[in-house]
Parts: C-alpha cells; sequence; structure tokens
C-alpha cells in the first residue's frame, strides 16, 4: 500500500493523499468497527460510494461529545479536513467526559456543515474543507472507541497517517528527482549541458541520498509498530520532499519558477508535508519523549 501511495504522488500529491486517507478509513472500520457499522459502511467505502476522511490524530480536539440516549451527541469544529467529499465519512477524535471518544460521522449528515474548500498553497485537489458538526447524533455503533478504550485505535491512526505522508513525501522527492536529472540531461548552457556541471551533479546526488533515505526509514517504521520510528520517517521524508523540490527549482533555474513546468507545484505540494498528518515540530516532540523512555 505505502509502494503504491508513494507511486501516485509521483504522479499527483493530491490524490495519493485522498487515496491514503480513504484507505486509512476504510481499514479503521474493518479492524476496528463494530459489526453494524461494518454492515452499514464497509462496502461502500470498499467500492467508492462513500470516501473516507479523517481529522489528524495529533491535535486538539475540537468537537465535544455528549452522551445522550444511549448514543453521543456531537457539538464543533474541525479545521481543514482533507478529502471531505459530501458523500464523506469522517473519522473523529471528540473530547468527552473519561476521554477522547473515536467515531465516525457521515458527512451527509443533516447536522454537518461543511466549507467551501479553503484556497491553500499546494495540494489544490485535495479540497480542505472545516467540518461544523451542530448537533450531531451518533448511534453507539457509529463509536468505533468509547473513553477510556480509544489510545490504542487512536495510536493506529496517528502511526498510519505518518507512514502514509512519508510515502506521499517519498513520491514528490522522487519526481523532483526525476524531473531534474532528465532536464539537467538535455539543457546546455555555456557549450556544456547541465549535467556536467559540478553544482548540479551535487545538488542530483544530494537529492537521491535524501530520497532513498526517507524510503529506507520508511521501511523500518514499517516493519516495526514503534510510533516513534513513524514519526522519524515521516519528518525524514517532508524534509527530503522539500529539499528535493526545491533544488529541482534550482536545476530548472528560471524555468523552475515558472507554471509551465513541474517542479514549482512539487515545492507548493511539499511543503504540505510537514504539516499533514501533524506538524513536524509535534513529531520531534514524540521522538525525543521516545529517547528518554526507559
Ligand atoms: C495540506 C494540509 C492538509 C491537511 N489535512 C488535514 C486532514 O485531512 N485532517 C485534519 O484533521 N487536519 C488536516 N490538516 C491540518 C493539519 O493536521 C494541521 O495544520 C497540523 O497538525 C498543524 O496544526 P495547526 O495548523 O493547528 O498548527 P499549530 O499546532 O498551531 O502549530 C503551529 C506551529 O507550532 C508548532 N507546534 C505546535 N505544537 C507544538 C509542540 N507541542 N511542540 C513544538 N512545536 C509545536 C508546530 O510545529 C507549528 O510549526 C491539514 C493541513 C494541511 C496544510
Amino acid at each position: 500500500m505505502l509502494a503504491a501511495v508513494e507511486q501516485l504522488a509521483w504522479g499527483e500529491a493530491s490524490a495519493a493523499a485522498a487515496v491514503a486517507l480513504h484507505t486509512q478509513v476504510t481499514s479503521l472500520v474493518a479492524r476496528h468497527g463494530r459489526p453494524a457499522a461494518r454492515e452499514r459502511w464497509l462496502s461502500r467505502l470498499s467500492a467508492g460510494e462513500l470516501i473516507g476522511c479523517a481529522q489528524a490524530a495529533h491535535g486538539e480536539e475540537g468537537v465535544k461529545a455528549r452522551h445522550a440516549d444511549g448514543g453521543w451527541v456531537l457539538h464543533g469544529s474541525v479545521p481543514w479536513v482533507g478529502n471531505a467529499r459530501p458523500a464523506g465519512l469522517l473519522a473523529l477524535r471528540a473530547s468527552a467526559d473519561g476521554g477522547p471518544l473515536l467515531c465516525l460521522v457521515p458527512l451527509a449528515d443533516d447536522a454537518v456543515e461543511s466549507q467551501p474548500p479553503a484556497a491553500t498553497m499546494g495540494l489544490r485537489p485535495l479540497a480542505l474543507r472545516t467540518v461544523t458538526l451542530q448537533g450531531v447524533r451518533l448511534s453507539g455503533d457509529a463509536v468505533v472507541a468509547g473513553p477510556g478504550e480509544a489510545q490504542e485505535p487512536l495510536r493506529e491512526l496517528a502511526r498510519g497517517a505518518a507512514l502514509l505522508v512519508a510515502a506521499v513525501a517519498a513520491g514528490i522527492g522522487q519526481a523532483a528527482l526525476d524531473h531534474a536529472r532528465d532536464y539537467a540531461d538535455v539543457r546546455e548552457q555555456f557549450g556544456h549541458r547541465l549535467r556536467e556541471f559540478d553544482g548540479i551533479r551535487l545538488k542530483l546526488a544530494d537529492m537521491a541520498i535524501r530520497v532513498a533515505g526517507a524510503r529506507a526509514l520508511r521501511a523500518r517504521a514499517a516493519a516495526q509498530p514503534d510510533a516513534a520510528a513513524a514519526s522519524v520517517a515521516k519528518v525524514a521524508a517532508a524534509e527530503a520532499a522539500m529539499f528535493a523540490s526545491t533544488q529541482a527549482v534550482q536545476v530548472f533555474g528560471g524555468y523552475g519558477y515558472m507554471r509551465e513546468y513541474p517542479v514549482e507545484k512539487l515545492m507548493r505540494d511539499a511543503k504540505a508535508m510537514s504539516l499533514l498528518g501533524g506538524a513536524d515540530d509535534r513529531h520531534r516532540g514524540q521522538i525525543a519523549e521516545w529517547l528518554y523512555a526507559d
């Protein structure tokens, strides 16, 4: 799955992020959903009739949940939910007495309001919308994990998100490297192809080193349950994507700054990698905690 997301991101990072979010919610329902929730949503998610989106498992809870009539009532707002399509199913973390609640909210619910997509620097097709819940009523079946039991699925969601962002970022980095390598092969200046200049060769080599390093860290993190390893992979990949895309713009020279060439878009998309799935400094905090763990 991670390799497929990386390949998709090579061509269009928003498509890769959308597929990643959808897959994450589908697998959350399959693995942790109550039987009635699986019955109600899994086949529609698998068919793509219902589209998954998620609130970052890292942030503060903007939505409050109150127990009522054997179910829950939700009030609050979640900014910038990527892939929040009208036919969407939102995996949401809400705060409740006794701890966080992890639940599934159909965006078609009358008590849900989705804003038009925010104007963003990059990842525009991902369509980030603020979603507001005004007294959404959920039956117990829509709760994936109640207060006191949500820590583990939330941890799993956060780790999965970090690995998926690492995969999207590696795809952007690889695309930047490939475009820069190909351009340096054909562009001639001062009687030489760009690829013959040491400054260009070193840039290409540094891009290749960072992208390969990010991919290796992701493979290592995917093979172990440790959340800190996923954070390491996520931050390294976000930095590799930003580095490679910035260097690609430089290799293209003035053309790199122009919309008609592919690399300025990669640079705009790359910046989102240090925010999506939790800001990099939040991940650094978790890595530092892990360094001091017994
Ligand atoms: C393209 C894109 C897609 C997104 N998609 C989604 C989505 O699908 N679902 C969703 O729920 N959210 C989504 N988000 C929101 C994203 O998860 C948040 O923007 C991100 O977690 C950062 O939170 P914030 O914007 O509130 O920044 P803040 O938390 O206010 O952080 C601001 C700065 O302070 C730093 N900071 C904050 N806390 C700490 C700390 N404890 N230690 C050190 N530094 C800290 C941060 O690193 C950052 O540099 C998306 C954002 C973007 C840009």
